[in-house]
This record gives C-alpha cells, structure tokens and sequence, in this order.
C-alpha cells in the first residue's frame, strides 16, 4: 500500500501529551498509522496542507443517530426533557431496520463532514425488527470508527415508566441480545473500526437488576459501559425519589465507575460525584448545544477537568441539538463554560482538546485522539483561507472563528472527505432517502 504524506501544513494541533503545535511540517501515513512527522517527507501520494490547520479527527462520545428523522419536530421544539421523550416516542415507536441504517448513515456523513473520525451511539430501542447491526452497516459504509452500544428500555408504562410498552424489552432478552452483537462485533485490538459498549437508557427506563446485570455482563466481556446520568433536576428529583439517593452513588452502588465507564450529561453532579468520576477514571460525555436545547443547565465542566474527570464532547441525538455538527459543538463547550464562569474559563485550544484528545480518552482509545508517531492516521485538515478565517490572527483558535467544516478528512488513513465531499456515499441520494422516510413517519 503507498504512504500518503499529508505536506505542508500551515500548522498542527498534535494533541499530545505536551501539547505540542507545529508549523510548516508533514506527516506521513503507513498502513492506517502515523508513521513519521518531519519536513520534507517524500515517497507516497501527496496531500497539500498549505494554507490548513492540520488536528487529529474530532471524537464525538454520545448520539442517538436515529434520530436524525425526527429533526425539528413542532411538538417537541420547545418540550422539557420527559414532555419531549412522550412526544417522539410514538414516532419512534413506527421505526424499522430501514429507518436506522439511513438516519444512521446521515448523522454520520453529518459528523464526518465536521471533522469527525471516531463516533460512539446510543441506541436504546428496537422497534418492528431493527437491530443495532443496522447502524454497524451504515457506518461501515461510511467508513468512520464507531463505537455502537446495545441500548435498552424494559420498563414501560403500564410498569409506570415514560415510554409506551411497545418501545421496551424483556430483560432476558435485551441480556441475550447484548451477547449477540458483542460476539458478533466487537474488536478489541488496537486500531479497531468497531467497539460495542452496553449501555441501558437510563436509571428510570431499566431496573436495578438490569443496570448490575450490565455492568456484569461488560466486565466479563471487555466492554464498556454507558448510560444517561444526572441529566436535569426533574432527573435528580427522580433518583432520591425511587432509589432514596443521588444519581452518582447509584451508579456506584451498581458497579457503573470505572474507566471502562462514560456517563452522557452530568449536568447536575455534584462536588462529591465529580470526586467519585475522578477518583474511579469514570468518563463523562459532556452535550453543551443539547443541555441548552432542553435547558437542562450548565454542566459543571471546568470543576469536572480541574478535579481529573475524563470529558469528550457529544453531539446528542438529532431530535435535542438538532444539529450533528461536532466542531460546533465544541465551540459551544467553550461558550457555555464562559458563560457561567468567565472569558477565562476555558480557551479554543482547550475546547479542541476535549473534542479529540478527551473524546478518545473517554471511549478507552489512546491509539486514537492525537497526532503522534504510532498513533491511528485519523486526522483532520481545515481550510483556513475562506471567509470564516479571514483576519484570523491565529490559527489554531478555529473555535472563535472557523471554518465549522472539514475540507479533508483520513479514519484509519483512509480518506472519506475531500474537498468538503463525503466520498463512501452519495449525499444528494442519502438526503433524498432521509428526506422521503421523515415525510412518511410525519404522515
Ligand atoms: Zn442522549
């Protein structure tokens, strides 16, 4: 196979341990890893850099791509979370296997084509014979790194749960159909396209036995662990309610800390769960554009970094962000900490390192995240001479000012971007069989 030698490059953002920043370098790809950084590399098919800032692919730790085609629904644009969830429920209720695999493969051409190399998802129901093999194709397809995980919600209302009995699952099945994909898809070997994870909605959508059964069944897997945690009040309320003490401790007392464990939200740790996160290597996915979107609050992030907590950025689902863009959403990592905590509490640079470094450190990926000699060729390449970036005086602050669009993108040294173009799949006909499944599911 020929190295591709990504040349000249105005200016790197490595994401490594020093947090070094380089300028005017090239990097060389071999067999889908980074294989030299120096100037003047020659020997391989060239990619020019001048005029970009080159960083490592952008992780993206918490979606629910199929809701990609519920986008914008009027009853749900202005809902709290439980309102919003018995809106989209019913609509989800009518999904099937064709329904996941092109919402999937939308909200992944999405991220992709926002510098996106590594995305996990969250897929929690299986309605009419959809199966979490769907979304593994679409993303296949697309060729991104994906880190599905084997979702589940067993109690209904009938059980006084929020979501319709047709939505949920026996929980001896859900069990047995988590060993399925993990059997059939998960790759632990360094490098690896496909990791599953287990991952039950949320406290109140499963019981207790099955949240300690999860995290049984993951550790004697390999897997890894996660769930929606202390998203708003109406959730804290919840747990002291039902379980008689708060979100964090009930993640404990069922085994869900670790480091082979990331939680979606946090919003509403407090002092104490942020010790509990930092002490155990528990990973937070940190959803800013989603938390405002449902107002849920501000997540106590800059607290969360200062104490040692693990943070990657999600995008959310595309029914409460609704956008899938994930350099955008760590634009809004960045606001939202100053917002509440001041201009200094957290830089561009810093945000960006969340986004990669974080992101892949959270998923259990340290051969992902960075530029580096060894490490995975996921790489970004943005275009720094169009408008967005025009009087920029620095470079590397692509979050105060752009561009929010990646001109090239590599996963595992592949090219699937070029030019801003996705190349695995034809978008024009991708949005076309999104646009016709969405009007139909409206009807
Ligand atoms: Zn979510």
């Amino acid at each position: 196979m020929t190295d591709i030698i990504i040349k000249s490059a105005s200016h790197i953002l490595t994401m490594d341990d020093a947090g070094t920043e380089l300028a005017g370098v090239d990097i060389r790809i071999r067999g889908g890893v980074i294989a030299e950084i120096g100037h003047g590399l020659e020997g391989g098919e060239l990619h020019h850099a001048e005029g970009c800032l080159v960083t490592p692919g952008l992780v993206n730790t918490h979606h629910h791509l199929y809701q990609s085609l519920t986008r914008a629904v009027p009853a749900a644009q202005d809902a709290l979370l439980f309102g919003w969830l018995q809106t989209l429920y019913p609509i989800w209720s009518r999904f099937g296997p064709e329904e996941m695999f092109v919402s999937a493969q939308t909200g992944l051409a999405e991220l992709a084509l926002s510098g996106c190399t590594l995305s996990s998802d969250h897929l929690y129901l299986y309605p009419n014979g959809a199966r979490l093999d769907d979304t593994i194709a679409a993303a296949a397809e697309i060729g991104m790194r994906f880190h599905p995980t084997r979702g589940a919600m067993s109690i209904g209302e009938s059980d006084g749960g929020l979501p319709p009995d047709s939505l949920v699952e026996r929980e001896s099945a859900i069990l047995e159909d988590c060993i399925r994909v993990v059997d059939a898809f998960h790759d632990p070997a360094e490098g690896s396209m496909c990791r599953v994870g287990i991952a039950p909605c949320s406290p109140f959508s499963v019981s207790r036995e099955l949240m300690r059964d999860a995290a049984l069944l993951a550790r004697d897997k390999g897997v890894m662990l996660h769930t929606h945690l202390a998203e708003n009040d109406e959730d804290i309320a919840y747990s002291l309610e039902k379980f008689g003490c708060r979100p964090g401790q009930y993640a404990e007392d069922l085994g869900w800390t670790g480091d082979d464990v990331w939680h979606a939200h946090c919003v509403k740790l407090d002092g104490q769960e942020i010790d509990l996160f930092a002490k155990t290597g528990t990973g937070v996915a940190h959803c800013p554009c989603s938390n405002c979107r449902l107002g849920s609050g501000i997540a106590p992030v800059r607290k969360m970094r200062d104490a040692g907590v693990k943070v990657g950025l999600g995008v959310d689902g595309s029914a409460s962000n609704d956008s899938g863009n994930l350099v955008a959403e760590a634009r809004q990592a960045m606001l939202l900490q100053r917002v509440s905590q001041g201009a200094d509490a957290m830089s561009a640079r810093e945000a960006l390192r969340i986004a990669t470094r974080g992101g892949a450190e959270v998923l259990g990926r340290p051969d992902c995240g960075q530029i580096a000699v060894g490490k995975r060729a996921d790489i970004a390449i943005w275009d720094m001479s169009g408008i967005e970036a025009a009087g920029s005086w620095d470079m590397a602050a692509i979050l105060l000012a752009g561009p929010m669009k990646t001109r090239d993108l590599f996963v595992e040294g592949r090219k699937i971007v070029s030019k801003g173009t996705l190349l695995s799949v034809d978008l024009p006909v991708l949005i076309e069989k999104q646009r016709k499944l969405a009007l139909a599911l409206a009807m």
